[in-house]
């Protein structure tokens, strides 16, 4: 057992910690990450990923750092960055000081590949990529070595340091591990590590021509950071064993790779380069477009972050792939909006009503309260008046006994108003209702009365007068 105690249900990633915790792998240490590109805006899934790696350093007194995976510099940008940042504060996460970028360790990345050439486990290669991935095999069949294989350390070396220094072109060499072309696991078949590319980097600027590829970057990233538990999404199950080859080549420290079931949503696109195609070419307007599954579009869309955390929980973790259903997500925002949002009277499309017996001029201010779920959000005032605006679907001509709302002769209650009742219909020349005439008793302020009266239908309402404009989103 672990001296602290999950204050969240058990699951299979925490049966692992507990297990190192049993056997002291880490020290009884537990530091997460979350490390996200800065090529786009977060998403709903990534809060998946920010929760469980937040929320299991908070249930075990440890560390999650926030890690700027920048080692793409053509498709990284400082508003990514930007927008990153704000959005994981949003969700409610704070990573005091541990927040890292991979860039900052480039130098110690290069020195480390200089290492792995110096040991013979790496080398320089010429092929082009269509020849590297020709020279791949496939899942049946072995891949063969490339003539650059035999290279000597010496060669190597030489030829690496002149890539950093931008002696040759893009695309024209890469550094690749000297693993086995012939293993069952294709991503072990002599990986790519380094790439040319001349590009200017948001942190780095023009200080380095190579970058590192994500696999060699990203267990490097872990290690200097002293990671205990690196937890990433399935698909990168069949890339563990290269993550553990680097490290164990290298003689670095070891966290622990553990990979969970992303989040998919049904009707939801949660790939950041379908987002930013959606983006760039102008189907929406922006990344928080209320429409975007990003944390900024839900944002927007009235979404608040403890819906999101609170959905994160009860989705769970698991180890194979599934589609939560989306509705489970809005019924997670709307039990939290009910005990939490104040009401507020709105008539989307107005139909006005005029109640003739009110006295002209007169206005009363009713109470109403604020959240019927939570006492303390208290009362307000709302003005009552002769000429009000309903809602024009509250109204019908004809209508059965099965309809509770206004029709002509039928008594409805206004909510935190009067009852009213319909007494005229005006139309315009085509036909179309243009206002109501009704009356009121004014025994029932408030919106009931003590008579054993029966009304059935509750209306909203503004008072014309008072009425202010409002821009209004429908989902
Ligand atoms: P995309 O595939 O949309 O480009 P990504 O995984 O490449 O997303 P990153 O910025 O690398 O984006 O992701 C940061 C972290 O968020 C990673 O650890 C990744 O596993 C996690 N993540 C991304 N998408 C999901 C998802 N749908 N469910 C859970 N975790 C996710
Ligand atoms: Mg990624």
């Amino acid at each position: 057992m672990s001296d602290s105690t999950p204050t969240q249900p058990t699951n299979f990633i925490r049966t692992i910690i507990d297990e190192h915790n049993q056997s002291g792998r880490f020290d009884q240490r537990v530091h997460t990450r979350f490390p996200p590109e800065p090529n786009g805006y977060l998403h709903i899934g990534h809060a998946k990923s920010i929760c469980l790696n937040f929320g299991l350093a908070e249930d075990y007194n440890g560390i999650c750092n926030l890690r700027f995976d920048d080692t793409n510099p053509s498709k990284e940008e400082q508003e990514y960055i930007d927008s990153i940042i704000k959005d994981v504060k949003w969700l409610g996460f704070d990573w005091k000081e541990n927040l890292f970028y991979a860039s900052d360790y480039f130098q110690q990345m290069y020195e480390y590949a200089e290492k792995l050439i110096q040991k013979g486990k790496a080398y320089v290669e010429d092929l082009s990529a269509e020849e590297i991935r020709s020279y791949r095999g496939t899942l049946k069949e072995p891949g063969k070595e490339s003539p650059s294989r035999s290279r000597s350390v010496e060669e190597n070396l030489d030829l690496f340091r002149r890539m950093r220094k931008g002696e040759f072109d893009d695309g024209s060499k890469v550094l690749r591990a000297k693993i086995d072309m012939s293993s069952p696991n294709l991503n072990m078949r002599d990986p790519v590590m380094y790439r040319i590319l001349h590009a200017e980097h948001p942190r780095t600027g023009n200080a380095w021509c190579i970058y590192p590829m994500y696999d060699w970057a990203h267990g490097l990233e872990d290690s200097i950071e002293r990671i205990t538990h690196s937890i990433c999404t399935l698909e990168f199950e069949d890339h563990r064993p290269l993550y553990d080859w680097f490290l164990d080549q290298l003689d670095v420290y070891h966290p622990q790779q553990i990979e969970f079931a992303r989040l998919n949503l049904n009707y939801t696109v949660m790939s950041k380069r379908k987002l930013l195609k959606l983006v760039q070419e102008k189907y929406v307007n922006g990344w928080d477009d209320p429409r975007m599954p990003t944390l900024s579009g839900l944002r927007r869309r009235g979404y608040s972050p403890e819906a999101i955390r609170e959905f994160a929980d009860k989705i769970g973790v698991a180890k194979t792939n599934s589609t939560v259903d989306f509705a489970l997500l809005d019924h997670t925002l709307r039990e939290d909006l009910n005990k939490r949002a104040i009401r507020m009277m709105a008539v989307l499309n107005p139909l006005k009503v005029i109640i003739d017996n009110y006295p002209e001029g007169q206005v009363e201010e009713m109470e109403a309260v604020n959240n019927p779920e939570d006492e303390s959000a208290g009362t307000r005032k709302i003005p009552f008046s002769r000429e009000i605006f309903i809602e024009r679907e509250d109204f019908r001509e004809e209508a059965n006994r099965k309809w509770f709302r206004l029709k002509p002769g039928k008594e409805v209650r206004l909510k935190h108003g009067y009852y009213i009742t319909c007494t005229d219909v005006i139309k315009d020349a085509g036909g179309e209702i243009t206002e109501l005439h009704c009356t009121y008793d004014p025994a029932s302020k408030g919106g009931w009365t003590d008579d054993g009266r029966k009304v059935k239908g509750t209306l909203h309402w503004v008072s014309a007068a008072h009425a202010v404009k409002a821009e209004v989103r429908l989902y």
